[in-house]
């Protein structure tokens, strides 16, 4: 504990460990998918009135977080998960300690952990969709199209090597003590992480007795409320810790189990016949999919040759009446 209180002396400071370290960054990247998830199991009680509202989570979530996170750089100038570790920013100046977060030290940290994230995600989603439909085999007909779509991939790509790497140089200059910022942004903000003071909390006996002598105010009752929900959040991020652990730990059996084998090529002639029925060469009337080649035909266009041949018009793989499912991609 000595070494806590202790921990800014003029020019030195305590430097949180790489663990420490570590461990807040995974913490700060469990709370977006325990957020959707949460958004998610709200929903689920009435999702054809709410549903549409899942397409705005990430949106949802960059409100979320700012209001988070603004709290807790404004109370404790530190973010979320790095308060929970009992760590704070402080500002560097010139190889000086400066105790107190510059007004544009505090916006641009709130920039770098709100948006941020959100930009990545956006572009990890965009990236993963390009992918999927290069895959499926779609080519954009307009050439800008087409070489945006190749930068968003090779950006992604890219970003995502040169983030890690950068990171990664900045944890073993971090241990070997070359640097004194634990993550490359915290040295473009000119912040460091060291400990936090011990937060003062109001006890609860003081509160029972502003109660009982009539002295409690609306600022106490906030208080209490700002207590509680920072509590509950703190609680929250506990088990998300373990359940992210725990998901680890089952990862790791999982290594034993086969990978998920490639998505099958698109053969020639289902390119040939993309949107069209391949009995009538028209646009598919009452979509039916034969399910063991994967083909959409119209139904009465299928069913009297899967009754009389037995098998997929276009591969000759076996068949029955069985095997045709109509689809509800479309209201026909
Ligand atoms: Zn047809």
């Amino acid at each position: 504990m000595a070494e806590k209180g202790a921990h800014l002396t003029g020019t030195t400071c305590t430097k949180p460990s790489i663990f420490e370290i570590i461990a807040q960054e995974s913490l700060a990247y469990t709370l977006e998918p325990a957020f959707k998830r949460i958004l998610s199991f709200i929903i689920s009680f009435n999702p054809e009135r709410y549903g549409h509202l899942l397409e705005w989570s990430d949106e949802g979530y960059l409100i979320f977080n700012t209001f988070l996170q603004r709290h807790y750089l404004s109370k404790y100038s530190a973010s979320f998960s790095e308060t929970f570790y009992g760590l704070k920013r402080v500002a560097l100046v010139n190889g000086k300690l400066d105790e107190q977060l510059s007004k544009k030290q505090k916006y641009l940290s709130l920039i770098f952990l709100v948006l941020i994230p959100y930009l990545r995600e956006k572009l990890s989603k965009l990236s993963y969709r390009y992918k999927l439909q290069e895959i499926d085999g779609y080519i954009s007909q307009s050439k800008w199209e087409r070489l945006l779509r190749k930068c968003v991939i090779k950006g992604h790509v890219t970003y995502c090597t040169l983030y890690e790497s950068i990171t990664l140089c900045n944890y073993i200059l971090y241990v070997s003590g070359k640097t004194m910022h634990a993550t490359p942004l915290l040295r473009l903000l000119g912040t460091i992480l060291t400990y936090s003071d011990t937060r003062t909390i109001v006890p609860i006996t003081e509160l029972l007795y502003k109660a009982k002598s009539n002295s409690f105010t609306i600022n106490d009752g906030f208080d209490i409320l700002q207590t509680t929900v920072a509590r509950s959040l703190e609680i929250g991020a506990f088990f998300l810790q373990f359940l992210s652990w725990w998901n680890q730990e089952n990862y790791f059996s999982d290594i034993m189990s086969l990978p998920a084998p490639p998505a099958p090529k698109v053969p020639e002639s289902a390119r040939r016949y993309k949107g069209l029925c391949p009995l009538c060469m028209k646009a598919p009337h009452i979509r039916t999919v034969l399910i063991v080649s994967g083909y959409v035909f119209c139904y009465q266009c299928i069913l009297p040759v899967v009754r009389t041949k037995k098998c997929c018009p276009i591969t000759n793989y076996p068949a029955n009446e069985d095997d045709l499912i109509r689809l509800y991609i479309s209201q026909e």
